[in-house]
C-alpha cells in the first residue's frame, strides 16, 4: 500500500496572512486528482486555477503528428493556471495528473479578482512564476545535452520530491510521454536503469526507485534545481480552509487516453 501524504497544504497558498487568504477560501473547493485525468488541455482558456496539496501534475506539449513531451512537473508547491493573472490567453500545455492527490480550485475569474486586491498574492504568484521559469530552462537545455537515461532518471527524482514512499505509479506509456520518446526506448532505457540499481522493479504501473542510485543516474540538471519541492518550507493548510472544504471527483475529465492519435 502506498502511504498518503502526512503534510497536507499546498505551498503557496499556505504563507498566505489570513485576510488575504480569506479573498480566496469562500470561493475555493477542495477536489481528489485522479491519476491520468487531464487538468486543462493545450487550447483552452485556464477556466479555473488549482492548487495541489499533493498528487504530481504535468505540464504536456503536444506536436502535431502527436507526439509529446513534459516541459515541467508540479506538486503541492505550485499551481495549475495561475499564470492566467498576465492576461487572457489559452493553455500551451495540457496539465494531465501523473500521481493522484487533492487539490483546491478557484474559478480564475475570482482568483484574478483576489489577485488584484492582495499583494501576498501577487507575491505567490511571483514566486511561482520564477519556480516555473527556471524549471523551463532547465528542462530546455536538459532536453537538448542529456541522454533518455539520464533525463528518465531526472523526471522520476521530481515526481518523487512530490510524493511519500519509494514507488512512483507511473507506466511505460507515461514514462514514454513525459520523455517524448517511443516505448521501445522505455524499455530499453529502465533496464539500464534497473541494471545499475537505480530503478528496483517496475512492475503493473509502479516504479520502485533507489533514490540514491536514481541521483546518480541523474544528469547534473536535477542538482542545479535551485527549489526543488522537498527544500520548500512545509506549512499546513490554515484553518481559513476547513469550513469550504468540498470532495469532489474530477472523474468525468477526460483521460490521456484520448490524446492517443
Ligand atoms: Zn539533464
Amino acid at each position: 500500500m502506498m502511504k498518503r501524504p502526512t503534510t497536507v497544504g499546498n505551498r503557496l497558498l499556505a504563507p498566505l496572512p489570513p485576510a488575504d487568504l480569506g479573498l480566496l477560501a469562500p470561493y475555493l473547493q477542495q477536489i481528489s486528482l485522479k491519476q491520468d485525468a487531464v487538468l486543462v488541455r493545450s487550447g483552452d482558456r485556464n477556466e479555473q486555477v488549482y492548487f495541489p496539496h499533493s498528487g504530481t501534475i504535468s505540464f504536456m506539449l503536444d506536436m502535431p503528428n502527436g507526439q509529446t513531451v513534459a516541459t515541467s512537473v508540479i506538486g503541492h508547491e505550485g499551481a495549475v493556471g495561475m499564470l492566467s493573472v498576465l492576461g487572457p490567453s489559452r493553455s500551451p500545455t495540457t496539465a494531465v495528473i501523473r500521481v493522484s492527490g487533492i487539490a483546491s480550485q478557484i474559478s480564475a475569474s475570482r482568483f484574478h479578482a483576489a489577485f488584484a486586491q492582495s499583494n501576498a498574492i501577487k507575491h505567490a504568484v511571483q514566486t511561482h512564476t520564477r519556480a516555473v521559469l527556471m524549471q523551463l530552462q532547465h528542462v530546455a537545455s536538459c532536453n537538448a545535452l542529456h541522454a533518455v537515461e539520464a533525463r528518465m532518471a531526472r523526471w522520476l527524482l521530481h515526481i518523487h520530491d512530490r510524493i511519500d514512499g519509494n514507488f512512483i505509479p507511473l507506466t511505460q506509456e507515461a514514462l514514454s510521454e513525459l520523455l517524448g520518446v517511443r516505448r521501445t526506448t522505455v524499455t530499453l532505457v529502465g533496464r539500464k536503469l534497473r541494471a545499475s540499481g537505480a530503478v528496483r522493479s517496475a512492475r503493473r504501473g509502479l516504479v520502485e526507485i533507489a533514490r540514491p542510485r536514481l541521483e546518480e543516474a541523474a544528469c547534473e540538471g536535477y542538482e542545479v534545481m535551485p527549489e526543488n519541492a522537498k527544500t520548500a518550507p512545509a506549512q499546513p493548510l490554515l484553518k481559513a480552509l476547513e469550513p469550504i472544504r468540498v470532495y469532489r471527483s474530477i472523474s468525468n475529465v477526460e483521460t490521456t487516453r484520448t490524446l492517443d492519435r
